[in-house]
């Protein structure tokens, strides 16, 4: 069933265990997901970036393939459809397509005090919906043009200050990365977490950059108040193994492999597969 992530994020920090949140990037991601979720018995949350939505044109058409596949599947688990880093328009957008969950991410305004308004305004907006509203502090590090930067911690105060706005989860980095670790990596700050956790109280905390973290660190962030963790790479590269080695071994060349719903299927296969074991570790099976 689709809801909001207020209830199944407020219920993981009290549980102890975090949900997973997963990109999608088309009809068959968006199934896998749903699937590996339902098999598991586990709240779910499925997340849309703006350029993801672009791709598969429009908020509208992921919302309602999201809203249509919950119906067609018989999924009883819960499902949030999340729009994942909203820019100030974009949440307006996805709000009006159908999302249940937004993400404002007021991180790249020129300063924090409109990160502050914005996100208050947006909380407003979506509360009066019955939508979630997840806000960042901070940055969160990551790769862009080949040089990658070690993950920004947020600051506390600031955490404290957009936590009031009402938020129902506050993304913070803590040393975390989107897209693949580099080898000289750090790790996460668990000194930095608990110094934020000390401000926002029994706020669910978001974990960004889910990919590459080794499974005791995640257990150990869970612990301490992370209760959504996005997964975006981790996916993708599931899929492109499968994809390639269905094609290195020359698979796609036997039969009618390449009818797409044949030749894409390790692709999606492995997806599920994958998306179960990442359940599994963030503690949130038979949670639903
Ligand atoms: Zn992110």
């Amino acid at each position: 069933m689709l809801v909001n992530a207020t209830e199944m994020l407020q219920d993981a920090v009290k549980g102890q265990y975090a949900v997973a949140a997963f990109n999608t990037n088309n009809l068959e991601w968006t199934r896998s997901i749903l699937q590996a979720a339902q098999d598991s018995n586990s709240p779910v949350m499925v997340q849309c970036t703006a350029g993801a939505a672009k791709w598969q044109q429009g908020f509208k058409v992921v919302a309602d393939v999201v809203a249509d596949l919950v119906d067609y599947m018989g999924i009883t688990v819960p499902v949030a459809m999340h729009l994942d880093h909203g820019s100030y328009e974009d949440c307006f957008k996805a709000i009006d397509a159908g999302f249940t969950s937004i993400m404002y991410d007021g991180s790249h305004e020129e300063s924090f005090e409109l990160n502050l308004e914005r996100t208050a305004e947006i909380v407003k907006l979506c509360h009066s919906k019955g939508l979630s509203v997840e806000a960042e502090v901070g940055g969160i590090g990551g790769t862009e043009d080949g040089v990658t930067s070690a993950g920004e911690l947020a600051d506390p105060a600031e955490c404290k200050a957009i936590a009031d706005t009402g938020i129902d989860f506050l993304a913070c980095g803590i040393g975390n990365i989107h897209g693949l670790y580099p080898d000289d990596w750090e790790g996460l700050s668990f000194e930095r977490l608990s110094e934020i956790k000390a401000e926002v109280g029994d706020l669910p905390l978001v974990l960004h950059g889910g990919t590459g973290i080794p499974t005791e660190m995640i257990q150990k962030a869970i612990s301490m108040g992370i209760a959504k963790i996005n997964v975006n790479t981790d996916l993708q590269v599931a899929f492109a193994r499968a994809t390639r080695e269905f094609v290195v071994s020359g698979k796609d060349l036997e039969g009618k492999n390449y009818d797409p719903r044949k030749f894409l299927k390790p692709g999606f296969d492995a997806i599920v597969d994958r998306a179960k074991e990442l359940i599994v570790d963030f503690g949130s099976k038979d949670k639903a």
